[in-house]
């Protein structure tokens, strides 16, 4: 009698498994959206607040970030929350980004470029980034500060941005899927995160402010289907971890913006332009990257 009691619960159990399994999967999209890899740009000009081409490039960034929502909505996403990460962080018009997507805008945010991110989320879509900083034949590229940043590395590894954030996805257990920029970062992207993560090239640079361009309307498609195709296969994500304690180092361009930086508590001075300090939490750890290049004067 036990044995067939446990027979039924296990069948009424199987059968209510499968009946979830069915239902349109219900989960929550973070993106976070820079704007040198934006379609089109190639310019500082144009990612640039009070230049006559600023406007343009703008209006391409609320492109692709739609393009990216609409995949997303696609793939059964519940929510979606676009983080604007770029300078200023309002460059993505609240009137024309997507009308499902939460917008969140300005700036300085405690996490900066993943504000907003926490466990909740199922799958993370960075768009419109750009290379680290020292990339040949890469639009713009920087890391965090192009006037303060050579370099930051973790754990003996030099991290671009992309980096540096799956890291953040990665300690609240989310995976960074799709990564959209130019062919270098979309290089750097793979390099990283490994061959799963989806890469969408919108250009191809021939130097650092030249590009050969994907046309906008299919750039945007490709985007579209990229992340329809990330969200399917979600299953298999893994989130990108680094492991603790982290090590980091952060290379000035400069002695002088050393100087500065070496203020903070708890920063070895490793050379002339070179700092260096180690944190048990990765987001003390980011928190800590981000005060010393903030103290550091411009070059
Ligand atoms: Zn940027």
């Amino acid at each position: 009698m036990k044995k067939r009691m446990a027979m039924i619960v296990f069948v009424i159990g199987l059968c209510l498994s499968m009946g979830a399994a069915q239902q349109k999967p219900q989960f929550k999209v973070f993106i976070s959206v820079d704007m040198e890899g934006i379609t089109g740009i190639v310019h500082g000009d144009q990612t640039t607040p009070g230049t006559a081409e600023y406007g343009n490039g703008c209006a391409w960034m609320v492109a692709d970030v739609n393009a990216a929502v609409e995949g997303a909505l696609a793939a059964g996403a519940a929510e979606v929350v676009v983080n604007d990460s770029h300078g200023s962080m309002r460059n993505v018009n609240p009137a024309l980004v997507h009308p499902k997507a939460i917008l969140i805008s300005g700036s300085p945010k405690p996490l900066s470029m993943m504000q907003g991110i926490d466990a909740s989320f199922a799958a993370c879509l960075l768009i419109g980034y750009h290379a680290k900083a020292g990339t040949q034949d890469a639009i713009l590229d920087h890391t965090i500060s192009g006037s303060v940043v050579r370099a930051v590395r973790v754990n003996g590894a030099e991290l671009p941005e992309l980096g540096l954030n799956a890291a953040i996805a990665g300690y609240y257990g989310v995976p960074v899927v799709l990564v959209s920029g130019d062919t270098a970062v979309c290089r750097q992207a793979s390099e990283i995160l490994g061959k799963d993560v989806v890469t969408v090239a919108v250009k191809e640079a021939y130097g650092r402010m030249a590009a050969k361009l994907v046309p906008m309307a299919e750039a945007r498609l490709k985007i579209t289907a990229g992340v329809k195709e990330a969200l399917g296969r979600l299953a298999g994500a893994k989130p990108y971890k680094l492991n603790a304690p982290y090590k980091f180092e952060l290379e000035y361009h400069v002695s002088a913006q050393a100087d500065m930086g070496a203020m903070i508590p708890g920063t070895k001075r490793l050379d002339a332009r070179t700092l260096g300090f180690t944190a048990d939490d990765y987001i003390q750890g980011f928190r800590t990257l981000r005060a010393m290049i903030a103290i550091a004067p411009a070059r």
